[in-house]
């Protein structure tokens, strides 16, 4: 006999935390047939000379087998292309989300606190949260979306936070805040700074040649958003010691063995991927002028694959459904965060579908 439903509504009632029930799950909305631009996801697949190459790697992997828990060979390849100091500690995660997920359950504790400036990427609270840690959002500069660094030194002073996250260049502003004022947090941080460079192909600028001279920094990275996003690969460096302990809450097999022959393969191509990113930057900086020429929209510049812009006031949610209506899926995050009212972010895509997002645009902000 299947039990009543008001016996299971009880047991769920009684299990799972209330905060737990009034989150909804990540939600990401069906793409299919439309112009991708939501996602940041590089819009070029891998060139059809690699592909036959790929799969003959892929033919040698014994799906038969566990992967190799510590994915040695892709370490060291990864090690060789993002130039990592030798001595530094690296973990690697399906995905960066995994590896924001790690950090906080090592950090977590009774009243603890997460920092970061806001707005920001969301798995950085929504992570926090989860694990029980107090989470702290500090504004961002309203004008620029720069960091307030006097400001946030004063709450990392007030709160003493166990992790700060600093997204650099920032999602979903675009921002890249100076190294000089990154430099001036980490220094200033009672602990775990995490500096996520899931940008930094696009931006040209990284924290890894500092990243041993402090004690409690450590860089993240990702191959998302360089062209491998179906891959889930993330890699956190810094201070052996950290990652060690970071390691231990590590699942055995968190980077499956398709993954780690992919990912090899790819990097053993890096130079197709920097590539890729040239063109994307040249794209996106010839895409802002012509955003900005556009009457009624504000942009901001990015140094990552995406722009964040405003439309008049109160349009947001109809520019979104107009451009859906055309077929052009960008992300609408008006109601994200006060400082982001009438706000979307658009990814670059290739020239062909910037176009179509622009005269999609164009067509939607005459029409409303
Ligand atoms: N960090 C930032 C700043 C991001 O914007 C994203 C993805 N949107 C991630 C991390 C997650 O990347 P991954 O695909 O490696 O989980």
């Amino acid at each position: 006999m299947p039990e009543p439903i008001k016996d299971l509504e009880d047991q769920i009632a009684r299990w799972i935390p209330p905060e737990l029930r009034a989150r909804s799950a990540y939600a990401v909305p069906d793409a299919s047939g439309y112009v991708k631009l939501d996602a940041m996801e590089n819009p070029y697949p891998l060139p059809d000379s690699l592909v036959s190459s790929w799969l003959d790697a892929l033919r040698d992997v014994p799906l038969n087998r566990y992967p190799d828990p510590s994915a040695r060979r892709l370490k060291a390849r990864l090690r060789e292309v993002m130039d990592l100091p030798q001595e530094a500690g690296l973990v690697l995660g399906n995905g960066s989300d995994e590896l924001i997920q790690l950090v906080v359950m090592a950090l977590r504790g009774p009243g603890r606190v997460v920092l970061a400036p806001e707005p920001t990427f969301v798995m950085y609270r929504l992570s926090a949260l989860a694990v029980g840690f107090e989470y702290v959002g500090v504004p961002l500069d309203r004008r620029g979306f720069d960091l307030p660094l006097d400001a946030l030194l004063a709450e990392v002073q007030r709160h003493q936070p166990a992790a700060i996250f600093l997204a650099h260049p920032n999602n979903p502003t675009g921002t890249l805040y100076s190294a000089e004022a990154v430099c001036a947090v980490v220094a200033n941080a009672p602990g775990l700074v995490v500096v996520d460079e899931a940008y930094a192909p696009f931006a040209q600028a990284s924290l890894l040649p500092q990243l041993l001279r402090y004690p409690n920094l450590l860089v993240m990275r990702t191959l998302s958003k360089l062209g491998l996003a179906g891959l889930r690969l993330g890699l956190l460096a810094g201070r052996r010691e950290w990652l060690e302990e970071i390691d231990k809450l590590r699942l055995p097999y968190n980077v499956n063995a398709l993954t780690q022959a992919s990912a090899d393969f790819a990097l053993g191509h890096y130079a197709t991927f920097e590539e890729q990113a040239a063109r994307i930057r040249a794209d996106r900086d010839a895409l802002y002028v012509e955003l900005a020429a556009l009457g009624g929209v504000e942009v901001w510049p990015s140094r990552a694959n995406f722009l964040l812009f405003r439309v008049p006031k109160g349009r947001a949610g109809a520019v979104d459904a107009g451009l859906r209506a055309r077929g052009v899926l960008v992300k609408n995050l008006h109601g994200a965060s006060p400082m982001l009212a009438d706000c979307l972010r658009v990814t670059i895509g290739t020239p062909h579908e910037n176009r179509a997002f622009l005269d999609a645009l164009k067509a939607v902000l005459e029409e409303i």
